[in-house]
């Protein structure tokens, strides 16, 4: 009887400590992780007709700007975690669209932030106009036609990527990667492997990420799909998780991989 209680306290005691030391090796690896400063959340702030994304480190960093009108509301953004634009220290433009360069001019007049661009849209940047666009379908021909202005304040980027910037320097563990497709010079900023912001190389949701933000489909341009497409497969390959976009989102992988079969295929064949 003693035999079998000693049995039951030592297994018990087993137990306890079999969890226990799970428990100390998962714990501080979770903490260490959500603690990790290099790795900062992803916070979203929405514009106008696009979004813009706020990276909070000690040099903060701003992935896209919106349009020509939406400096209130990204005052509004910056304001709300504790920052104001001129305390920006870089600015990542995702391409060079209208609505997401539209005030990186004047953040280059207010001295502090580098502008950082994809080396394929600088001449959109120059001209201060993105030109004509490739409507996908009949919204986007309605779009193109009477809802988007083209033309936005013309500025020179500080930073012109021609394949990838690590962005370490403005202390985060990730890096702005040239991936032509929606745009001759579009950028994708990968962040500690699951995490990407991809701009307008998916939508989310209809009418501008108005309806089902979190539900992945074609953007209303592209300026070469199959391009696009390899970009996405690129992404799921390289194992991203959540995508964040130029319009509604975040969507995750399996949105992504439902909305785009061919390259999910693709990611999981290569
Ligand atoms: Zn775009």
């Amino acid at each position: 009887m003693n035999i079998f209680k000693n049995a039951l306290t030592t297994l018990s005691l087993l137990l306890t400590l079999g969890s226990g030391a799970v428990m100390a090796q998962v714990k501080p690896l979770d903490a260490g992780k959500a603690l990790d400063p290099m790795s900062p959340e992803v916070h979203t702030i929405k514009l106008g007709m696009a979004n813009a994304y706020l990276l909070k480190t000690a040099t903060p960093v701003l992935i896209d700007v919106g349009g020509a009108k939406d400096m209130p509301a990204l005052v509004e953004g910056l304001k709300a975690q504790g920052l104001r634009p001129q305390d920006i220290a870089l600015v990542v433009l995702t391409h060079g669209h209208a609505d997401h360069v539209g005030l990186a001019a004047a953040f280059k007049q207010m001295g502090r932030a580098k502008i950082v661009l994809g080396e394929g849209d600088v001449p959109m940047a120059r001209a201060g106009d993105h030109g004509t666009l490739a409507p996908q379908n009949f919204t986007a021909r309605m779009l193109d036609r009477f809802a988007i202005d083209p033309r936005f304040q013309a500025f020179e980027p500080d930073i012109i990527v021609t394949s990838e910037l690590d962005l370490s320097p403005w202390g985060v563990r990730g890096k702005a990667v040239v991936m032509p497709g929606h745009t001759p010079g579009s950028l994708v900023v990968l962040l500690d492997g699951r995490r990407a912001v991809v701009g307008d190389i998916i939508l989310g949701g209809y009418l501008g990420g108005a309806i089902r933000p979190q539900h992945a489909g074609q953007h209303y341009f592209q300026a070469d799909v199959p391009r696009n497409e390899d970009n996405i497969a690129r992404l799921m390959k390289q194992g991203v998780e959540t995508f964040y976009l130029g319009h509604g989102g975040p969507v995750t992988r399996k949105s992504v991989a439902d909305a785009f079969p061919i390259a999910a295929a693709t990611a999981s064949s290569k």
